[in-house]
């Protein structure tokens, strides 16, 4: 029988014991989820982002990474809270994520733009785990699951829903904050029905478009809403359905934001990008940059992202 040297055996075991002890490391960190009992079973494609909490006395706008929807937090200088949809029904418990990093305690206000499940589907978990103060979505209704989960869950709270559409004010300390769309009732049409807010901060402003198509665009403009902004939100996920030329102009942004994650309706479309790339507008993505941050001093704007 052949000896087989000791040092050489000692050697492989230490080789081997390396090689499982490297394959049992933790690949990544527990993860965070606050979790309520009906999202349990939901699979979680993505996880929440590390964020940093909002500056005191600046504007801070979340456009949250969220996936394949959109959701936007944003944080008056005065403290207050603004949430504006929820990403798909898995993404509620990522938003509630998001929302206790940034110490967030109750929502003053929470908008749902309109029915679709991309974006009203995570808010019952919001409602389920935050105080809400006021809760705006425009008139129109849907018999999803996913939508009728979103009234349930604000009647819960004992609330009401308030009308958003063009005209109405959101009273808010230290910014203006105006509903410019819908304009109008658009029947089936739910994108068109999304609620758009317009919000200043000094000098600085933002508009937030839902999923508002080519429609409700040319009808804010006919209405002489108050469009004009720094950032923009771009509608639809940058789909071709919205971002016409004549509403860009408009608008006449210097950043673009997209809410957009993996998706088959090849949202952004490169239609999209290139109009706005044309405009020397800065773009940014959630789907590339994770979640994106602009801070207003009330002045100037600066932009944080993940990646
Ligand atoms: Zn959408």
């Amino acid at each position: 029988m052949r000896k087989v040297c000791p040092a050489l055996v000692m050697l492989l075991i230490t080789i081997i014991s390396t090689n499982c002890t490297n394959i049992k490391q933790p690949t990544s960190s527990p993860s965070t989820f606050t979790s309520d009992s009906s999202a349990s079973s939901v699979s979680r494609p993505i996880k929440a982002d590390q964020i940093k909490a909002p500056e005191k006395g600046k504007l801070s706008v979340y456009f949250l990474n969220v996936g394949q929807g959109d959701s936007t937090y944003i944080k008056t200088a005065a403290g207050e809270d603004i949430l504006i949809d929820g990403g798909k029904n898995e993404a509620g418990p990522i938003v509630v994520d998001y929302l206790k990093q940034l110490g967030v305690d109750d929502l003053e206000v929470m908008i749902s733009t309109h029915p679709d499940a991309d974006h009203v589907g995570g808010l019952d978990t919001v409602l389920a785990n935050f105080k809400v103060s006021t809760v705006y979505a425009p008139k129109v209704s849907h018999t999803t699951d996913t939508f009728k989960d979103f009234l349930l869950a604000v009647k819960n709270q004992g609330l009401t829903i308030k009308e958003a559409k063009s005209g109405v004010v959101l009273s808010l300390e230290g910014i203006a904050a105006k509903f410019a769309g819908p304009v109008r009732a658009y029947g089936d049409d739910l994108n068109d029905w999304s609620a758009v807010l317009h919000l200043t901060y000094g000098d600085n402003k933002f508009l937030f478009t839902g999923d508002a198509e080519k429609k409700s665009e040319s009808d804010m403009i006919e209405a002489k809403q108050l469009l004009r902004a720094d950032v923009l939100k771009v509608g639809h996920h940058g789909s071709n359905s919205s971002t016409s030329a004549a509403f860009l102009k408009a608008v006449s942004p210097t950043y673009a934001v997209i809410s957009v994650g993996h998706n088959s309706y090849g949202h952004p479309t490169s239609a999209i990008l290139n109009r706005l790339k044309a405009s020397d507008i800065t773009i940014y993505r959630t789907d590339l940059n994770g979640t994106v941050t602009a801070i207003s001093d009330g002045n100037k704007i600066s932009f944080v992202k993940v990646k």
